[in-house]
């Protein structure tokens, strides 16, 4: 139990949170206990935590082995923005930077070690002059042959647990198969090791699938509906990442296109500026996005359909790492489907690409929860529905789609299976476009047949009818449809086909748009430049300083003391002293800025009372700041005593003499009603006010 609360105090202290996410606290237990650990955690379920919070109580070294320099340094900034003394050795630094750390650690100011496996030499001098107290083996899929990510300079690793068999180690890893899971603990040698795995689901990311036309419009009216969040488009191509960062650009979107056709130099600096919110739109292929840790991606839109459910998670996954909301879009087309078959076919394992492009194809087209297809894939039971994606809050509704499917087959029919997709609809809709006219296609029967759909309707029909197996896109021959068994049976034996309508799910309209533009002027931004600002002077990401979840806590809550400031979720000490007075002045700047300009006055009167503290703070007596605010002596009086019934740090006694008191007391004695102020007023004849009576009572009544 002691031991818990130390925990807990320490988390407060160092990271600001009140409270441990699921696991964390059983995983650190556990490795202050001395034992071996396999943590698999999704992004965003705090891992890094399982490892620092350890370290800052261990006695010794804690050494994490990271695969990437801008993961290392991200968390070494945000380690060191929470005052826990961090430092890396790699590559990116001289000889002489590398061999002053060392020195560092020798003389034991560092806590934290984060090494490259490449730069493992330094671990043989490092365990003859220092006790290092836990090993953290961090993205350790990279061990895996299996995983995506391979790093052969991980397989290496092997022989830590040789070296040093009674340090704790722990690996953790956001990569959830089976297989690699266990090749980690055996290349490891971790034969003990508990395992640790949470679920997957990111119950704060919200999923989306639209049909792909117009996808630019859509793309760009999302993106202007929400000014000044941060997101990446996903797009399969390094053109469209191109084509669409110019259309956003043009749109006063700041956006930058991101793929591995550019030089390694404009890489960086392109990551760099999204992860200091300079550019907050990145455009990018899929080559973007691994080791980057920023916490406040607000959405991510994958403009293609992606090639495998993993991929698309992982992507997915790097949007509200901080745990507040964050939206989700996939754009799905039949052209992509057709594209990323033609890259698999001919591919080194083809039959597993394509039964991968399959799944993630029945999840673009799924008339059930999403996320349960997903969590179900990862090896998850979920029962019920998820309430957060399309499908939850906008349910397909079925229709006998018989007919329709029949007038689909009879024109496949009567094109002799030799046109894809669009050629078929144009011929049903009763097109009357060249490829129709040249080739005679008005002539034949079932032309026009579907003309009272539109073109986007009738094309979802047909690929609800493909994916029911209705019919088929021979990919080999140009992807022509072609009919099958099933097909004669819907013609000719009274097979029934069930479609469902195509869902409009609402997008943001004009209104909300311009909604949201005006709250730019609330105290959450002003608050965000704040911390730009900080961020920007100090050299760290913004989120370094604090997530938007702190942010978005303490545009809420509107702290205006220390102690207040302190008991926001995210604030440590060393925020709190590097940070706090900053960002209380701007909160108390805001509150008399509304206080002057708002035409609200119930929401003025509210903190009226925190003005008048805060004022108080900076040492103004009871008369200045009654003059300063146009107030009574008696409401600022009433303030104090407003702030002392609500626990804010401050003694009545500078507001009310000893002598006061001492009158007040004996009233008590004296006077007909105790309870009523204006039985002490008349007592007084009039020469004490109320306020300063209330207050006397209430130093009165804390005495006893
Ligand atoms: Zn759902």
């Amino acid at each position: 139990m002691k031991e818990k609360t130390k925990l807990r105090t320490t988390l407060k202290k160092y990271f600001g949170y009140e409270k441990f996410r699921p696991l964390q606290e059983e995983i650190i237990m556990s490795i202050l206990n001395g034992e071996d650990n396999l943590v698999i955690m999704p992004t965003g379920g705090g891992k890094s935590i399982c490892f620092q919070l350890p370290a800052i109580l261990l006695e010794g070294l804690t050494l994490v082995i990271s695969p990437l320099i801008a993961l290392m340094k991200d968390q070494v900034d945000a380690l060191n923005a929470n005052g826990i003394s961090a430092a890396y050795v790699n590559s990116s630094q001289t000889t002489s930077e590398n061999g002053a750390i060392i020195e560092k650690v020798i003389s034991k100011e560092i806590k934290l070690l984060y090494l490259a496996p490449e730069s493992l030499v330094f671990f043989e001098s490092l365990s003859n002059v220092t006790e290092i107290s836990l090993i953290a083996v961090d993205e350790a899929h990279c061990i895996s042959s299996w995983g995506h990510d391979f790093r052969p300079a991980y397989t290496q690793l092997s022989f830590l647990k040789n070296k040093l068999p009674n340090t704790p180690m722990v690996a953790l890893t956001a990569t959830a198969d089976k297989a690699t899971r266990e090749d980690i603990a055996q290349q490891l040698n971790l034969k003990n090791a508990k395992k640790n795995i949470s679920s997957f689901n990111r119950a704060n990311l919200s999923l989306e699938v639209r049909p792909a036309q117009d996808r630019v419009k859509q793309i760009l009216d999302f993106v202007i509906s929400k000014p000044n969040e941060s997101g990446i488009v996903y797009c399969l191509s390094r053109k469209q990442t191109e084509q669409l960062a110019q259309r956003l650009n043009q749109n006063g979107c700041k956006a930058a296109a991101y793929h591995a056709g550019l030089p390694a130099e404009e890489r960086s600096k392109i990551q760099e500026n999204f992860i200091h919110d300079t550019t907050p739109i990145i455009c990018a292929t899929i080559a973007f996005g691994m080791g980057i840790d920023k916490s406040n991606v607000r959405w991510i839109i994958h403009y293609n359909l992606p090639k495998n459910i993993e991929g698309y998670y992982q992507e997915i996954g790097r949007a509200g790492r901080d745990g507040l909301t964050a939206e989700t879009i996939l754009f799905y087309s039949y052209a992509d489907v057709i594209q990323l078959r033609k890259f698999a076919q001919g591919s080194e394992n083809e039959i597993v690409q394509l039964a991968k492009l399959d799944r993630i194809l029945q999840y673009a087209e799924a008339t059930s929860c999403r996320r349960n297809i997903l969590l179900s894939y990862f090896g998850e039971i979920a029962i019920e529905k998820c309430e957060n994606c399309d499908v939850c809050n906008y349910p397909p509704t079925f229709f006998d789609g018989t007919v329709i499917a029949q007038k689909i087959l009879s024109g496949i029919f009567r094109l002799q299976q030799q046109e894809p997709l669009n050629v078929l609809i144009d011929f049903l809709r009763g097109s009357q476009n060249n490829t129709i006219l040249n080739k005679n296609y008005q002539q034949l029967k079932t032309y026009g047949v579907a003309k009272d759909l539109t073109w986007k309707t009738l094309q979802q029909y047909i690929i609800q009818i493909i994916n029911q197996g209705i019919c088929e896109i021979a990919f080999h021959e140009n992807n022509k449809i072609k009919l099958n068994e099933l097909s004669q049976k819907v013609l000719f034996k009274g097979l029934k086909v069930s479609l469902t309508q195509p869902v409009e799910v609402p997008k943001a309209t004009q209104k909300t748009i311009q909604k949201n533009t005006t709250v730019k002027n609330n105290l959450f931004e002003r608050l965000r430049i704040l911390r730009l600002e900080l961020a920007t002077a100090k050299g760290v990401p913004a989120y370094v300083v604090f997530s938007d979840a702190t942010l978005k806590s303490i545009a809420n809550e509107r702290p205006v003391s220390e102690s207040e400031f302190i008991n926001i979720e995210g604030v440590g000490q060393k925020k709190l002293q590097d940070y706090g007075h900053e960002f209380i002045t701007e909160i108390i700047t805001f509150l008399n800025d509304k206080k002057t300009k708002s035409s609200t006055p119930k929401k003025n009167k509210k903190d009226s009372h925190k003005i008048t503290y805060a004022l108080y703070k900076e040492g103004y007596t009871v008369e200045e700041i009654s003059a300063q605010r146009n107030l009574s002596i008696n409401t600022i009086q009433s303030h104090f005593v407003k702030l002392y019934n609500e626990g804010v740090e401050l003694s009545l006694n500078d507001f009310v003499t000893e002598k006061e008191i001492e009158a007040v007391r004996e009233a008590r004695e004296k006077v007909e009603h105790p309870k009523s102020l204006k039985s002490f007023y008349e007592y007084f004849n009039e020469q004490l006010d109320y306020a300063t009576i209330k207050m006397a009572l209430v130093v009165i009544e804390n005495e006893q």
